[in-house]
């Protein structure tokens, strides 16, 4: 493996002339929903955009990583091909990270249209079992879904209109 590698840098020295990684990057979402390159398991934030030639230039996201690459994309839920800049990551690949943004992202996108229980009900179950053991609870999904529909709607509940339309919640009842 260090071999091909070694040769791959080789030749990619010319940064002119990369060519992209066979295998294509996927362009999901930070928990700060801005775009967050994956490429083989390791994560990527937008270092600069040159919008003359359109190259999304990135640097992976670990503490002093100085790996890069660039992409001619950054439109989140696409895949692009990836140039790769500078491969001696620091860090560790980490696959399973990638499907869990990406349920969290999904989840967020159906926010408005559902409610959480379904939405966590109709979510595909990663395959890896390894990615399974990492999912979040029912509670934690429920609170990222409540704040994705919170953002998007009003905050002032509308004003009842009787006495009877206030809704009480089943807990508190019990207790008039
Ligand atoms: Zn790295």
């Amino acid at each position: 493996m260090e071999n091909f590698l070694g040769n791959f840098d080789n030749l990619t020295i010319n940064s002119n002339n990369i060519r992209p990684s066979e295998i294509k990057a996927n362009i999901t979402k930070s928990q700060k929903n801005r775009p967050q390159l994956h490429h083989l398991g390791y994560y990527f934030r937008l270092s600069f955009s040159n919008e003359v030639n359109g190259k999304r230039h990135w640097r992976c996201l670990a503490n002093r990583c100085t790996a890069s690459g660039y992409s001619f994309c950054d439109n989140i839920g696409e895949t692009c091909e990836f140039y790769i800049v500078n491969d001696s990551h620091i860090d560790q690949p980490d696959l399973a990270k990638f499907e869990l943004l990406e349920r969290r992202r999904l989840i967020k996108e159906r926010a408005s249209n559902d409610k959480a229980r379904k939405i966590v009900r109709l979510m595909e179950k990663p395959y890896d079992e390894n990615v399974r053991i990492l999912l979040p609870s029912y509670n934690a999904d429920r609170q990222v879904i409540q704040r994705a529909q919170k953002a998007c709607k009003p905050q002032y509940p509308k004003e009842p209109d009787s006495l009877s339309a206030i809704e009480i919640p089943d807990e508190l009842m019990g207790h008039l």
